[in-house]
């Protein structure tokens, strides 16, 4: 097991486009096995490799169904929307709403280089869109509809309706 840094939000390499990876080497299968390592430990759904300060286009995804291991991932088709709560390893603390599509094809290689394509709806859609996303620099505050708040705070729950 090793666990990688995660970087937060305000660092500059979350900003940036990730470029595909070329060579399907050990170093490939390190940075997923890292990843996986990582995302788990954080108790997280998935993660970018940005997100661990490698500008590659690598994300590991599990919704409790198992892990998956995306390089190079592509959306090729989507369909339909959903709106939810988000929330990223990245940006810690805070949550919001964000409109994703339903349904999406996906095509990506895995650790060998193949080829491969899959369908996701629901929540694995939205977590495939967060993911991809990462890969160009994009995080789910860019984009969502409004932030949400807890509500055990100090605030006067007389004064809301
Ligand atoms: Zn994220």
């Amino acid at each position: 097991m090793a666990y990688r840094k995660i970087v937060e939000i305000g660092d500059s390499k979350l900003r940036k486009v990730c470029k595909p990876v070329e060579k399907f080497d050990q170093r490939l299968k390190t940075l997923l096995s890292d990843m996986a390592d990582t995302m788990y430990k954080a108790d997280g759904v998935g993660l970018a490799a940005p997100q661990v300060g490698i500008l590659r286009r690598v994300v590991v995804i599990d919704i409790g169904d198992g892990l998956i291991e995306l390089v190079n991932p592509v959306i090729v088709e989507s369909e339909g929307s959903q709106t939810g709560p988000e929330g990223c390893l990245s940006v810690p603390g805070r949550r919001g709403i964000v409109t994703r599509p339903n349904k999406l094809r996906v095509q990506a290689q895995d650790a060998e280089g193949n080829a491969i394509e899959f369908e996701a709806e629901e929540f694995f859609a939205r977590a495939v869109c967060h993911e991809l996303d990462h890969l160009d620099g994009v995080l789910y505050v860019d984009k969502m509809d409004e932030e949400i708040f807890d509500d055990d705070d100090d605030e006067d729950e007389e004064e809301q309706d």
